[in-house]
């Protein structure tokens, strides 16, 4: 198995064990793991519930299963527990994203949070998510750390996910009824079986259980981000994996997945405008594989949005050569056109991207 950019999702369980809040008895060896994966230069995004868990004993509640408004102010206090727990496993700095499903589905925050994430792994800081469960109302909710973990792979463009708990993997049987149960290594493609093998939680302080890592991977696969479930209660889970060996249930990422969100960003998405370069930026597009810098665009057209897709075009032979996902405005990029990405912040007030379009949102025509 091979990773380079890795989300690793990291259960309650593991991170507030046995009930009384946060703990490092599991979260050395993963931190551990973490500093050797950075060492190695891949580059590592946590997902990381607890925050409940981590809280629960510092708001009164007196019910097993307390109100949400109670869980809301459990998560609260819990946070800033579960992030003073991770960073003290780690010489680099740990930074805190707080998201919900609304903001996953809004354009402009999704692009934030992209940004934002680009940059943090760009600077060797470890960004740790969570869902924002203090404002979080149903409809806007992920629910599940498992589900978000799968999202957060999709917006960083992760290669991997690893859903860390405290089981092995998918067994063919119920491992607590049947011992003997065997541990399924590999699973090419996910189907009502699979689903079926996956039982209820059964831990009260978790909120998904096998049935959403089950969806968290299907979820992946379909993108083309290879996933694992593995139980990071364990040590010797983590030497297998720095030997690039597989410790637990393995889920198939599609072929082609990756290739089809270029065709969909090629042949589908609509373009809703264009710009049109310098001999300069051409060549470093075509040639060596860069992002669109705002001091190659010499010309501006359409009304367009952040986050809409736009034609680029070649200025010299009027050919369209590309397509990307535009990280300005028409007319931020009207203001900024020509310009070096250091003078952004003084022309616009701030500096939400230094590139126009990232070469990841960038898909080369195969006419040139
Ligand atoms: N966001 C919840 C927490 O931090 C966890 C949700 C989950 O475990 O899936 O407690």
């Amino acid at each position: 198995m091979k990773f380079n950019r890795v989300v690793i999702k990291v259960g309650s369980a593991l991170v507030a064990p046995d009930t009384k809040g946060c703990s490092g008895k599991y979260l050395l060896a993963i931190a551990r793991f973490i500093t050797q994966c950075q060492q190695a230069g891949k580059e590592i995004i946590l997902v990381s519930s607890g925050s409940v868990a981590a809280g629960r004993g510092l708001i009164a509640h007196g019910s097993p299963n307390p109100s949400i408004p109670t869980k809301q102010a459990m998560a609260a206090v819990g946070q800033m527990k579960m992030m003073a727990n991770w960073q003290r496993f780690f010489d680099v700095p740990c930074s805190q994203l707080l998201i919900t499903h609304g903001d996953l589905k809004d354009r402009q925050r999704y692009i934030n949070i992209k940004n934002t994430l680009r940059i943090l792994l760009e600077n060797g800081v470890i960004p740790i998510v969570n869902e924002n469960d203090t404002v979080a109302t149903d409809e806007l909710k992920v629910g599940d750390n498992d589900n978000l973990a799968a999202l957060v792979a999709l917006v960083s463009e992760a290669d991997s996910l690893f859903i860390l708990s405290d089981v092995d993997g998918v067994f063919e049987q119920d491992p607590r009824i049947n011992p003997q149960a065997k541990l399924i290594t590999e699973i090419a493609k996910i189907d009502d079986s699979i689903y079926a093998m996956a039982g209820a939680t059964n831990n009260h302080i978790a909120t998904g259980g096998m049935k959403t890592k089950i969806q968290a991977a299907e979820k992946a696969v379909e993108n083309g981000i290879e996933t694992y479930i593995l139980n990071g209660s364990r040590s010797e889970v983590f030497e297998k994996l720095v030997h690039g060996e597989n410790p637990g249930t393995h889920f198939v990422a599609q072929e082609g997945a990756k290739r089809a969100r270029k065709h969909w960003l090629k042949h589908t998405l609509k373009s809703n405008g264009k710009v049109t370069l310098d001999h300069g930026a051409v060549n470093a597009l075509t040639k060596k594989g860069a992002s669109l810098l705002p001091s190659g665009v010499i010309d501006v057209t359409g009304e367009f949005k952040v986050g809409d897709c736009i034609d680029i075009i070649d200025g010299q032979s009027n050919r369209h050569i590309a397509k990307g996902i535009c990280q300005y405005n028409y007319r931020d990029l009207k203001r900024i056109q020509g310009k070096k990405s250091d003078e952004i912040s003084i022309l616009l007030g701030c500096c939400p991207s230094k590139v126009v379009i990232h070469r990841d949102d960038m898909v080369m025509l195969s006419n040139i």
